[in-house]
């Protein structure tokens, strides 16, 4: 199912972060979904709870945020209304979808140790940390025959 792929390639970012950060600890994880992504939330959700079991990820709850699709004309910038045709109505380009088929790793907290040579009853700090948005996997839907723009396509 795609979503266990998605889950995995999610788990293989989280774990580099991690590594590279020298985390102790993975306390939470946030991506966000686009409508159009072809990933189901629940089910992303529930591969979520079955893979994360034993791993860095087994405490740290998983949260969906899904991105609803918007499309926009490549030409004058104009945003088109939910539902409508997709050409601009002012100078009839075809649209290009600007958000809603992204499957990105949006934040990532770790728990990251101190520094080793402190006092023994110093507990090390838990030091949260935003990780800049990374994509996860690009969506296998397919889709319109119209540009994409990754650039803001998280909300
Ligand atoms: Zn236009």
């Amino acid at each position: 199912m795609h979503e266990y792929s998605v889950v995995s390639a999610l788990l293989g970012q989280v774990n580099a972060q991690a590594r590279r950060h020298r985390a102790t600890a993975v306390h939470r994880v946030r991506v966000c979904i686009g409508e159009l992504s072809g990933v189901d939330p629940e089910l992303l959700a529930s591969a979520y709870e079955l893979a994360r079991t034993g791993g860095i990820c087994a405490a740290a709850p998983l949260e969906v945020v899904t991105v609803a699709a918007r499309w926009q004309c490549p030409r004058c910038a104009t945003d088109l209304a939910r539902g409508s045709r997709l050409a601009c109505p002012l100078c009839d380009a075809p649209a290009r979808l600007v958000a809603g088929d992204e499957i990105l790793l949006d934040r990532v907290e770790l728990e990251i140790e101190d520094e080793p040579a402190r006092p023994a009853e110093a507990k090390p700090a838990a030091a949260k940390l935003a990780v800049a948005t990374t994509e996860v996997a690009k969506p296998e839907m397919a889709k319109p025959e119209l540009g994409r723009d990754w650039e803001a396509s998280h909300v």
